[in-house]
């Protein structure tokens, strides 16, 4: 069967209110049926059959931009791209919902670099929950406007003050930031947030789940008024919806949900027999010739670096990224596993959310997640954009 895309003007029916929201404090994931964990009906190819409206060419885009977009190898729009794209040319507030790997950052990156293209003075800031997501949206921003004099600034977290400082000494269109190190450069006056026009908060409900609010809304509220913003999200919450309330004015609300928020990633469950361990049981699976890029996830940073550990001393080539680790140092893991240097890449949620790492084969939940809406953000990381993946979660 193939896979299609549901479009809903008005999303009060879509997303996550029946998932719950609630962080429970007990053991993760136990109140979750293991049912949910098991999706054999994957297709034997997944086949799109989403007929976009527009071509990109139809855009009122800049033709080096098109050009731009060719080369990248992007055909044509995804479905949240081909809904929203005119929408924020027109320069309307949106708030954009769709799935993890849908093309959301060139979504609003592409009407943004025309904007830029339009004025060349034009300031636009991007707030993303972590570095890895500033860093990766950086990389595809760069991608486009290589060769068009058009420039940008990452200010996150974990990296040297002083040298973003004198970066921001020179000209730039946009800034790509995480809230507390752009507060922090706001207050220093390296920022002035009078001068930006634009804002984009991505992975809003991240950001909200990671305690960002009260800087994000520090940053928001120090911006003109006549803003545009753009706003998105894959979750929609009661949360979320008042962010929405609070930062956009009249925003066009375009909603983009597959039928099954994963239905290219086969998913089973691994049930750890007495007398095994885990720890044998994902070893037995990573000897496998099919497990070549395998993301695991643990529940706590500790967990997850011993993890990793224990990997390397039985023979497997391994990384880690949580939050114990410094910036380079996630980079430099998540630089390994994205070019295949290792195997395996073992993660925390957190350090994992919104990363888009190309032909991951297996997603496995060694611990389980806490919710629902953790899951459905873990198995995202593979089926990406329309590949098949696989995900085994692991049950006591
Ligand atoms: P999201 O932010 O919705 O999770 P991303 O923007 O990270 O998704 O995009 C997911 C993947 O799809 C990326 O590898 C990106 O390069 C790719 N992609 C995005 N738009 C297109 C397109 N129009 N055609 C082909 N690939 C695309
Ligand atoms: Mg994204």
């Amino acid at each position: 069967m193939p896979k299609k895309y549901l479009f809903q003007s008005h999303y009060r029916n879509v997303g996550s209110s029946r998932f719950g929201q609630r962080k429970p404090m007990g053991r993760p994931g136990v109140h979750i049926d293991p049912a949910r964990f098991v999706n054999k009906a994957v297709e034997g190819e997944v086949i799109e059959n989403f007929t976009p409206e527009h071509k990109f060419q139809d855009f009122k885009i800049d033709q080096r931009l098109i050009t731009a977009i060719a080369n990248k190898g992007y055909k044509t729009p995804t479905p949240i791209q081909d809904k929203i794209i005119s929408h924020i040319i027109e320069g309307s507030d949106v708030v954009g919902i769709a799935d993890t790997g849908s093309g959301k950052t060139a979504a609003f990156l592409v009407p943004l670099i025309n904007k830029i293209m339009q004025n060349p003075r034009e300031q636009i800031l991007i707030v993303a929950p972590t570095r890895e997501l500033a860093v990766q949206i950086d990389e595809e921003f760069r991608s486009f406007v290589k060769g068009m004099r058009i420039y940008s600034v990452v200010c996150v977290g974990g990296t040297s003050m002083g040298r973003q400082m004198s970066e921001l000494r020179y000209r730039y269109n946009l800034i790509i930031g995480t809230p507390g190190r752009l507060k922090d450069l706001i207050e220093r006056k390296m920022i002035y947030l009078s001068e930006f026009n634009t804002v984009v908060l991505d992975e809003a409900d991240r950001m909200f789940d990671m305690g960002f609010i009260n800087d994000t809304r520090f940053i928001i509220n120090g911006m003109p008024r006549g803003r545009q913003t753009l706003f998105f999200s894959a979750t929609i919450s009661r949360d979320i919806e008042r962010m929405i309330g609070e930062f956009t004015k009249n925003p066009v609300r375009i909603s983009v949900k597959t039928r099954d928020t994963s239905k290219n990633v086969e998913q089973d469950v691994i049930k750890i027999d007495q007398g095994k361990t885990k720890l044998d049981v994902l070893s037995n699976l990573l000897n496998q010739k099919e497990f070549n890029k395998v993301l695991v996830f643990g529940r706590t940073k500790h967990g997850v670096e011993k993890l990793s550990k224990m990997l390397i001393y039985k023979g497997f080539r391994a990384e880690s990224i949580h939050g114990n680790k410094n910036n380079s140092q996630r980079q430099r893991a998540l630089g390994m596993f994205k070019e295949n240097q290792v195997q395996i890449l073992v993660a925390t949620d957190v350090a994992a959310r919104g990363l888009d790492i190309a032909d991951i084969s297996h997603v496995i939940n060694y611990d389980l997640p806490s919710t629902y809406e953790d899951y459905i953000h873990r198995i995202g990381r593979t089926g990406r954009y329309n590949k098949r993946g696989m995900a085994l979660t692991f049950i006591d």
